[in-house]
């Protein structure tokens, strides 16, 4: 029970309000669901826009990737020289006002158990949900990854993970080193030596993708994804299974020697990083852009992780619970991923929850009479 003893009823609860999270409470209210008795979405973070609120302020519109639209509102034009935190956080909110999503925030979701008749119980801190289904859509911000070395408490310079990268400024005439062979690393090393001087060290050699990214090479990737997911692995990280794209700047900053990788170090010292041969390099700053994992752990009480570390799912539907979807998890960790992941998300759950006699889905003309 929450203070007040109240525990609300809802049909499904959606934890996260990122693009995963909004597609899902899109196809919900497209599929008949009214928030409040229907569903309801509950965010933790202060405002719109998921971890785009969060990113650094120089990952401008025009450097993300791509930004997929979400369902049933393109985004428009925008100016890529704006912070995406900025663009992104505009569409989320005007997304949320347009359909009526109703996100409840801050409202953070600490655990969800096994409740009453058949029930989930979603336990936060404004109070208890008691949803028949789950779509979990928190994303991975939420847990940034730091590795561990020997050493790292000992290190008297600066130690940050990308998640707390605010832009390059704050480092002018320093020397920075660089952990992790993602797009993350990449960018920062870039914006970073045009103030101070860095090193590159990643794990594996980098690889860098020439051939351009098109719709084949972009299902191959997911189906990869997808596949460890299958078996219960945990996902591996996008770049792990993509490369990195060589795109124009990329190619500029490696023919200037500005992306020149040095393989892992071995420990820490506490005046900067020392390799297995005996060589050491001082430094004042050590950047860990070593990626993020599922933000899972409200989860745990239910116990889906299987013994090889990852939560097993079907589609979008955890296998060891039916009544639990991850979006936004594995191969639809992306912006488009996550848009078709509400969708399956949405049509599995109304199919179980009349009972299994409505699995053909979603109808897409009775859909848009809902609104
Ligand atoms: C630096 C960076 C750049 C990227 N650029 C691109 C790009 O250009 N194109 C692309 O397609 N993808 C990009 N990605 C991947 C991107 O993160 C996903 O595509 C997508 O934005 C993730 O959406 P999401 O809804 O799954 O998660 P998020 O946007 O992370 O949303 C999750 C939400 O859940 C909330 N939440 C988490 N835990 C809880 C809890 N316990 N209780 C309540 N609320 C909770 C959070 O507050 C957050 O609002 C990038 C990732 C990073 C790190």
């Amino acid at each position: 029970m929450d203070e007040s003893g109240d525990v609300r009823n809802v049909e499904v609860a959606v934890v996260g309000a990122g693009q995963a999270g909004l597609s899902a409470g899109y196809f919900l209210r497209r599929a008949g669901f009214e928030p409040g008795s229907g569903f309801v979405v509950l965010d933790h973070s202060p405002g719109p826009g998921g971890a785009w609120q969060y990113r650094w302020p120089s990952l401008t519109y025009g450097k993300a990737h791509r930004v997929h639209d979400l369902p049933g509102l393109p985004l428009g034009d925008a100016d890529p020289g704006l912070p995406s935190s900025e663009v992104v956080s505009a569409y989320f909110a005007r997304y949320e006002d347009a359909f009526g999503l109703r996100v409840r925030r801050p409202v953070d979701v600490r655990a969800v158990r096994e409740g009453l008749d058949g029930r989930l119980r979603v336990e936060t801190d404004a109070g208890v949900w008691s949803p028949r289904a789950l779509i979990s859509a928190t994303g991975t911000w939420d847990r940034p990854f730091l590795p561990y070395y020997p050493g790292q408490e000992t290190f008297q310079g600066r130690q940050l993970h990308t998640a707390g990268y605010r832009g390059a400024a704050e480092f002018a005439g320093r020397h920075v080193v660089v952990v992790g062979g993602g797009t993350s690393a990449v960018q920062l090393l870039m914006e970073l030596a045009e103030v101070a001087r860095t090193t590159w060290v990643t794990r594996r050699p980098p690889v860098f993708r020439d051939a351009a990214f098109d719709e084949d090479w972009g299902r191959s990737v997911v189906a990869r994804v997808e596949e460890r997911v299958r078996r219960g692995l945990p996902p591996q990280s996008v770049v792990g299974a993509t490369g990195l794209a060589a795109t124009e700047a990329i190619r500029d900053a490696r023919a200037r020697g500005v992306l020149r990788p040095e393989p892992m170090f071995e420990r820490i010292t506490p005046h900067g990083v020392a390799w297995p041969d005996g060589r050491t390099l001082d430094a004042d700053v050590i950047v860990w852009a070593t990626g993020f994992r599922a933000a899972l752990d409200h989860l745990a009480p239910l116990r889906l992780r299987e013994p090889g570390g990852g939560v097993r799912i079907e589609g979008t539907r955890v296998v060891k619970d039916p009544r639990v979807h991850l979006i936004g998890y594995g191969p639809s960790a992306s912006t488009i991923g996550a848009n078709r992941a509400g969708r399956s998300a949405v049509r599995e759950i109304r199919a179980l929850l009349s009972g299994g006699a409505d699995a053909a889905g979603i109808a897409p003309a009775r859909e848009a009479a809902t609104f």
